[in-house]
């Protein structure tokens, strides 16, 4: 198998961290990792906890597409969380994903790297997505309330919403004068 990332490797049979079956590429150092192989070895090694690295020499990311090394087909980019811009290149023909020369060391990092079957789930790609939704909300309601404000309304909020008679509690507080008959 060529590299499709660097285009000038080889693919070679490798261990990743000398524990699952992987392929890293002679020129370029990145990685590329079947799901499959990936789960097998992590059925076989439930406890498995990988070692805590803290600070990641700088990792590489393709800003392109990248074509599967197997399927010839282009591959996904995921987004892995919403602390990094980093993405992933997945193949969802084949199941593998390339991980460029720093990612799997920024997945440990990040404490993601026992979990790399999932991050290339539909259910995490939706989890990522509802919550980035949420965080542009948030930064968009801080501008324009203004950072004080936004806090404070933010815990009225949280607090109205666990309270049995929030209906009532709305209308008093939303009401010209509650001490009226009028509304
Ligand atoms: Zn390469």
């Amino acid at each position: 198998m060529h590299c499709s990332a660097c285009k000038h490797g080889s693919l070679v049979p490798t261990r990743l961290d000398n524990l699952f079956s992987a392929h890293r590429c002679n020129h370029c150092g990145g990685h590329w990792v079947l799901i499959d192989d990936f789960v097998t070895w992590k059925q076989a090694n439930p406890d498995t906890e990988f070692e805590a690295i803290t600070a990641v020499e700088d990792s590489e990311d393709s800003p392109m597409a990248l074509f599967c090394p197997m399927s010839h087909t282009l591959m996904r980019k995921l987004k892995i969380s919403t602390d990094t811009d980093h993405r992933l290149d997945y193949s969802a023909a084949v199941g593998g994903v390339w991980l460029d020369k720093g990612e799997w060391p920024l997945l440990k990092s990040m404490g993601l790297a026992s979990c790399l079957n999932l991050l290339v789930t539909q259910e995490w790609q939706n989890r990522l997505k509802q919550s980035q939704t949420q965080a542009n909300f948030g930064e968009h309601y801080r501008r324009k309330f203004g950072d004080s404000t936004y806090t404070e309304l933010k815990r009225i909020r949280d607090w109205l919403q666990g309270q049995p008679n929030k209906a009532e509690l709305k209308s008093y507080l939303l009401a010209d004068d509650p001490y009226s008959t009028k509304r």
